[in-house]
């Protein structure tokens, strides 16, 4: 399986025309921006691997990325996370169930062990890797080509950063300027996380600012508004962790800068709005 060429399309939102990458479409098991991350290690042979040691959170898309990635390589996978309630652990859904069906061991409550024997792959909590830049790169090459093609030389890539992996490398490997915004921590933790892939400053993405300070997996009205006027709008589901606040800074970003074109690039991660949706449904004075 090669993780090649998502289909872009050209949506409307919010009165402006927007072009979207559909990373969410690369393959049914295996896509968004953890597939990009991952491909590196499904397109190489490493006769040494038996399994995969990870950790985070119980709902990340990593971990799900990456019990497919074992299960397609035939390598265990171990992954780490601080706790479980007992109420997932009886109730399975969404990234946690789907991984543990593809036979992912979950460890709680035990440190991550610091050195790894030669059979064992680490890899950092949300693909954080080297590796990463592999995948992206392939991103970018598809991402110049379309811009090529449609001569669109001032086209601007825009996508919401957790770790800032995506974005980073994206940026390294595209003379096209890349936006971002920091959804996990502050602008502060997410150019500490650019200079620990790449020192060079001018190769790291453009940080666009948040009107408001967010935590990452709170749920907000404005999220949840947004979540449904871009899915209203472009018939297209988007992710509820990171994208809503991406498109709220998107969309004041394309209020100031009306002429833009811009390419968003969609990461993925659906299978996690099933918890959040279930999170939003609870606290259903949000949903009038
Ligand atoms: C992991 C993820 C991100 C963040 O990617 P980084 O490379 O860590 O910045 C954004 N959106 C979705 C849907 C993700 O799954």
């Amino acid at each position: 399986m090669k993780i090649i060429n998502s289909p872009i399309q050209r949506v409307n939102f919010s009165d402006f025309e927007l072009f979207v990458k559909r990373d969410d479409l690369l393959s049914r098991d295996f896509s968004g921006n953890k597939a990009r991350k991952l491909s590196y290690f499904l397109d190489h042979d490493f006769p040494q691997i038996q399994k995969v040691v990870s950790h985070g959170s119980n709902q990340s898309n990593a971990m799900y990325s990456l019990s497919v990635l074992c299960q397609l390589k035939g390598w265990e996978f171990f992954y780490y996370v601080d706790h479980i309630s007992s109420f997932l652990e009886q109730n399975p859904v969404g990234n946690y169930q789907k991984a543990l069906q593809n036979g992912m061991k979950i460890i709680t409550q035990e440190k991550l062990p610091t050195h790894f024997d030669e059979k064992t792959l680490f890899i950092s909590e949300g693909g954080a890797v080297q590796e990463a830049q592999f995948g992206i790169k392939q991103l970018a090459l598809e991402i110049k080509q379309f811009a090529q093609t449609h001569n669109l030389d001032n086209l601007e890539v825009f996508l919401p950063s957790g770790t800032g992996t995506t974005a980073l490398f994206l940026q390294k490997n595209l003379s096209l300027k890349v936006l971002t915004c920091a959804c996990v921590g502050d602008e502060a933790y997410l150019k500490k996380q650019f200079n620990a892939l790449v020192q060079e400053e001018a190769l790291h993405p453009t940080i666009l600012k948040t009107s408001k300070k967010y935590h990452f997996g709170k749920l907000y009205e404005e999220f949840y508004a947004m979540y449904n006027k871009v899915k209203h709008q472009t018939k297209i589901e988007f992710d509820l962790l990171y994208d809503p606040l991406g498109f709220i800074v998107l969309e004041n970003y394309l209020q100031q800068n009306p002429l833009k074109k811009v390419l968003y690039i969609h990461q993925g991660g659906l299978l996690g709005n099933i918890t959040m949706l279930q999170r939003y449904a609870r606290k259903s004075y949000f949903i009038i």
